[in-house]
């Protein structure tokens, strides 16, 4: 199969620049979800840990009990809880899950500021409080959203402002110290002044964001590299992989290699890409590999993973996230 590689010292820079964004190493919560991002859940969660970030945020409990061990504080996105630990904390996305949720476990209100997705309205907030405090429910944080964040437009500083509306609101309403966060990496470069960044896509450096509202040099973390299976030769007029849809116009070298649509590899760049060491793809791309021009025993896919993305007129998080978690990961 193909291999993943994991950049170790790129994923340091990456956490050294949050860290003067946040200008406090404690205020990072890494994002995990969906096997962090595609890069191993395993690998992040001991590298993010041993730089000595302690906040880590996953979308289930699931992928929670696996780092369990490593981190102070583990936000859970969505999920009820089962098998809560003292370091969970479960995000409320819905007035109703108030009056379900176990009095026994952490929980994290989100409150909507524009997003439309997840979390109570503004105009819940007084509602939510009463049950809180009539149910004793063991809340710690408040939290949002951005939407818009990584564009340049206003829509950044109104959710900013709709958000501290919301801190002073809710600090009358409950007595506790409580952590407030709405940021992701786009707000945490934009201006952070929370008690958590919730960073994800500008830790694995494959952030996609205009170039005016980031001067900093994130550093791709994951690149792939794919295997050989078996060369050939062949002629003027012979064809590569279904559908014929490569016919030789010469005589040439053409190699097979273990990295296909099933491992993550868009199928819509048949006859369409060059890989990052230079060949050149030829064929539709199958289930399990892909042909390309010539014979190296290795050849690198990518490294950035955004100039993918960006040729299959998507996000680096989709591609990322597409690749089959039985690649193997190392970290060099
Ligand atoms: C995925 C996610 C993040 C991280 O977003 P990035 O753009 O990768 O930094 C933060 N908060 C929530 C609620 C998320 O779902």
């Amino acid at each position: 199969m193909a291999k993943i590689y994991i950049d170790k010292n790129n994923f340091y820079t990456n956490l050294d620049i949050i860290t003067k964004l946040t200008n406090d190493v404690n205020k990072i919560a890494i994002v995990l979800k969906d096997n962090a991002y595609g890069h191993s859940l395993d690998i992040i969660s001991e590298l993010a840990s041993s730089y000595g970030v302690m906040n880590a945020v996953v979308r289930d409990e699931f992928e929670a009990l696996q780092i369990k061990d490593k981190f102070k504080s583990i936000i859970i996105l969505n999920d009820f809880p089962s098998k809560a630990e003292n370091n969970f904390s479960y995000v409320v996305n819905d007035i109703s899950m108030l009056s379900k949720i176990s009095d026994k476990v952490n929980i994290e209100l989100k409150v909507d500021t524009g997003m439309g997705r997840n979390g109570i309205s503004f105009n819940q907030i007084i509602e939510a409080f009463e049950i809180i405090n009539a149910r004793e429910l063991k809340l710690i944080g408040v939290m949002s959203h951005y939407f818009n964040a990584d564009v340049d437009s206003k829509d950044f500083d109104i959710q900013k402002k709709q958000f501290d509306k919301i801190k002073k609101i809710v600090k009358n309403l409950y007595s506790s110290k409580l952590r407030f966060h709405i940021a992701n990496s786009a707000g945490t470069i934009r201006g952070f002044s929370d008690d958590l960044a919730r960073v994800g896509i500008a830790a694995y450096g494959a952030i996609e964001i205009a170039k005016n509202l980031c001067p900093y040099d994130f550093k791709p973390v994951l690149s792939l590299e794919a295997n050989i299976i078996s060369t050939r030769t062949i002629d003027k007029g012979d064809i590569v992989g279904y559908g014929a849809s490569f016919k030789s116009k010469e005589h040439c070298v053409v190699s097979n290699y273990d990295f296909g649509y099933a491992d993550g590899f868009r199928r819509s760049l048949s006859n369409d890409f060059t890989a990052k060491s230079g060949e050149k793809l030829v064929g539709r791309i199958s289930m399990d590999n892909s042909s390309f021009l010539g014979k190296s025993k290795v050849i690198s896919i990518f490294d950035d993973v955004r100039e993918v993305s960006g040729k299959c007129e998507t996000i680096s998080y989709e591609i990322l996230t597409a690749l089959n978690c039985k690649i193997k990961r190392e970290v060099k």
